[in-house]
């Protein structure tokens, strides 16, 4: 049993508010939360499976939340791509190592990096986080990680978020210990809590033998890899401990929502954030900074098949419910969202990406080649003006 995600736990409360759900109960749950009192999981579980006439209430109950901490108040963050190498098996990504050939990936230098993130800051001078993404590139040694991370600093003083892939212990106190005074978060997601559905997500490569070209193989026979590294689910779980203990200012996570296809799928999923939220706020005294929930998105040269397809509308009540259980912690929506959800959400939400362009080199070049579709291609100023118009400020 895997210590912070208990899986036969999470399935009963959810089972158990399921099959008895009553007006009294998810009353009793709404009082709490208008008298801030803290939930239980059952409580949770209960908002979760309350009928679609709560729909408004529960928005209602988390834009309240939201307005009284943040106020009209948004934030961007910019979003740059290191590399689209990657030697993990996602079943979903089509920057996975199946479709690796010669010459079809790209690794940016440390000074191309700069000229990405200096057109973030032309389109957005006050910005206040940029995350830096990559795939599982093992030709990225920790040593070069310091040097990108370095090349961003000359030029950017906002806190930096790294959402490659996880480091170990040693790796995260060197870069901590090269930056020591800048702010630093780790952001990783775990995709899926179900450790089946992560299983069948992130095959080993004997798995897929048939799926991986030449250039695939040669990669990994030459490189001596002989499994992809995403495969350790407990790892990857505990990616923002090793972050937090080796100094790390802060830590974010999420799900990448359509995956979980068992049980009670995207609700399983919210209720295990909910465990791993509490369970590291327990131990470190610090909560989540920020919450991600992207949705599958079609990506090239992967079928556009969604295993647990989330609708808009359970989309907004596991958002809503995230921001009443989670207050304090920003909420992330980008642009793989259509520009009518976003706005749809946008009252119980606190930050979103300015214009993300999900490549390397895509904020400075034009025709790179994007890790998935986006539903949401407006430019940055045009997202800006958008929100002008709905009367929100930027900080
Ligand atoms: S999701 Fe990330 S780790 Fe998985 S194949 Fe795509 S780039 Fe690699």
């Amino acid at each position: 049993m895997n210590e912070i995600i208990n899986k036969e736990y999470i399935n009963h409360v959810l089972t158990k508010a399921q099959s008895n759900i009553d007006t009294n109960e998810i009353e009793d749950v709404i009082a709490k939360i208008e008298l801030r009192k803290p939930l239980s999981d059952y409580d949770v579980a209960i908002l979760l499976y309350a009928p679609e006439e709560y729909d408004k209430k529960v928005v209602e109950l988390a834009t309240a939340i939201n307005d009284n901490l943040y106020g009209n108040k948004r934030y961007f963050y910019g979003v740059t791509y290191v590399s689209d190498f990657c030697i993990s098996t996602c079943r979903y990504c089509g920057d996975n190592i199946c479709s690796l050939r010669e010459g079809h990936r790209s690794t940016l230098t440390p000074e191309q990096l700069q000229k990405d993130i200096q057109a973030i800051l032309d389109g957005d001078p006050d910005i206040q986080e940029i995350c830096m993404l990559s795939g599982d590139n093992p030709g990225i040694t920790i040593d070069k990680w310091i040097k990108y991370i370095g090349a961003i600093f000359e030029i950017y003083n906002n806190e930096l978020t790294l959402n490659v892939a996880p480091f170990n212990f040693q790796e995260f106190k060197k870069i901590r210990e090269a930056y020591p005074n800048n702010k630093l978060q780790f952001r990783v997601f775990q995709e899926t809590y179900d450790e089946d559905v992560y299983r069948r997500e992130h095959p080993s490569y004997l798995e897929i033998k048939d799926k991986l070209t030449d250039s695939s193989w040669n990669y990994l026979k030459n490189n001596g890899i002989y499994y992809p590294y995403k495969i350790d689910f407990s790892y990857r779980m505990q990616t923002q401990e090793r972050a937090l203990l080796a100094g790390f200012d802060n830590y974010g996570f999420g799900v990448l929502f359509g995956l979980n296809d068992i049980g009670h799928k995207a609700l399983f999923e919210t209720l295990a954030v909910k465990k791993h939220g509490e369970y590291l706020y327990k131990k470190y005294g610090i909560w989540p900074k920020t919450i991600s929930f992207p949705r599958i998105q079609p990506s090239k040269g992967v079928d556009a098949v969604v295993p647990g397809y989330v609708s808009d509308r359970e989309m907004e009540r596991i958002i809503a419910v995230c921001r009443i259980m989670f207050p304090y912690s920003n909420m992330v929506i980008t642009s793989r969202e259509t520009a009518e959800f976003r706005s749809r959400i946008r009252p119980f939400i606190n930050i979103e990406d300015f214009a993300a362009k999900p490549g390397p080199g895509g904020n400075y070049l034009n025709d790179v080649t994007f890790q998935m579709e986006l539903a949401d291609n407006r430019s940055g100023e045009e997202i800006r003006d958008n929100f002008v118009e709905e009367g929100y400020i930027i900080k």
